[in-house]
């Protein structure tokens, strides 16, 4: 199993003192790689803290030296690069609300072009995968070699328990797509430390291939984000906690090939289906055009939608997993009869 990389400090620098504290007490736990440090804060509002600039970059400069950790910070304008690389920042990384921007995100791979530094793309605050892979490939094309990403969750219109809701399909598909590493930031997908743990076993047991952590030797006193963020102490406690998985699965084990064969049995027979099903559906749709029908009809779309929610509750098969199925079998089937 490769060594997952750990990305650990705090939210913002915020003097001297609280960064040095900090550091010092990750620099003691050996699975800490990167020291963070926010030193230009995207905040929603005017008045909040925005972060401490050159200054906090020459604090960020001494935390380095004394704890010999390579130090990281987010970049939003070809200034910040210019800056953080002057106070010798080792890597950088692009914010969620930055990585929105193609304009913003095209001014950093062009400020970036013959400076080869590994850069970390968070995703965009939207769950858009094409606005993340657009983004790799402006570094991509500027000559960065060493990418990788960070999964920090989305916004989400529904109620979750989440700050940004994981949707780990959307990391996956982008580690799929690109093979890069993904490290998965708990503290923005949760947004308070009591779910902080499960997220990051979660990470672990999907085969991503580290944490960000945001840290703090003073939490509640933070400036920033202190709900989510978790002294040094507390993050090797919880670095402890976690079981480790291998991504890498034993081709000979017998159990394990026997479940895979059964699985990919059942996935053939489900195209099969969903072959015959279209099928139907086109033959349906040949009959309404006919007779003038509309393709839609909504009152037994819905009681299709409920009556499988049903037996699919009956089966153990949970709500949102029945509502996508047959969402997008629905739609296909509306295509197909248009
Ligand atoms: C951060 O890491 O402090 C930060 C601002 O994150 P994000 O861009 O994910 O909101
Ligand atoms: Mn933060």
């Amino acid at each position: 199993m490769k060594t997952p990389i750990i990305i650990a400090g705090p939210c913002s620098v915020e003097s001297e003192e609280q960064i040095l504290a900090t550091a010092q007490g990750l620099a003691r736990i050996p699975e800490v790689t990167l020291l963070r440090g926010g030193i230009w804060k995207p905040r929603t509002r005017p008045e909040a803290f925005e972060g401490r600039g050159e200054e906090g970059l020459k604090w960020l400069l001494e935390a380095k030296r004394q704890t010999r950790l390579p130090i990281v910070t987010e970049v939003a304008t070809p200034e910040h690069v210019e800056l953080a690389l002057k106070y010798e920042i080792d890597a950088l990384w692009i914010g969620a609300r930055t990585v929105v921007n193609p304009f913003s995100v095209q001014q950093l791979a062009d400020a970036l072009k013959d400076v080869d530094i590994p850069v970390f793309i968070k995703n965009p605050v939207s769950p858009d995968l094409n606005l993340w892979l657009g983004a790799f490939e402006r570094f991509q094309k500027a000559g960065l070699t060493q990418l990788a990403a960070i999964h920090r969750g989305f916004s989400y219109y529904k109620e979750s328990p989440y700050r940004n809701y994981p949707m780990w399909e959307i990391p996956i598909e982008l580690k799929r797509r690109l093979d890069v590493p993904v490290i998965t930031d708990i503290s923005h997908i949760c947004g308070n430390r009591t779910l902080l743990r499960d997220v990051a076993q979660k990470s672990i047991d999907l085969a991503f291939d580290g944490l960000m952590v945001e840290c703090h030797h003073d939490p509640d006193q933070a400036l920033t984000d202190a709900h989510q963020q978790i002294t040094p102490v507390a993050l090797a406690e919880l670095l402890q906690s976690l079981s480790p998985r291998s991504s890498q699965a034993d081709e000979s084990d017998p159990v394990l090939a026997a479940l895979r064969s059964e699985i990919d049995d059942i996935d053939d027979e489900l195209l099969q289906l969903l072959a015959r099903r279209m099928n139907v559906s086109g033959q349906i749709g040949e009959y309404k055009r006919e007779r003038g029908l509309t393709v839609v009809q909504m009152d037994r779309w819905k009681q299709i939608l409920s009556d499988h929610l049903e037996t699919g509750s009956d089966l153990g098969l949970s709500k949102e997993l029945i509502e996508k199925v047959f969402e997008a079998i629905h739609q296909a089937s509306i295509k197909r009869q248009l």
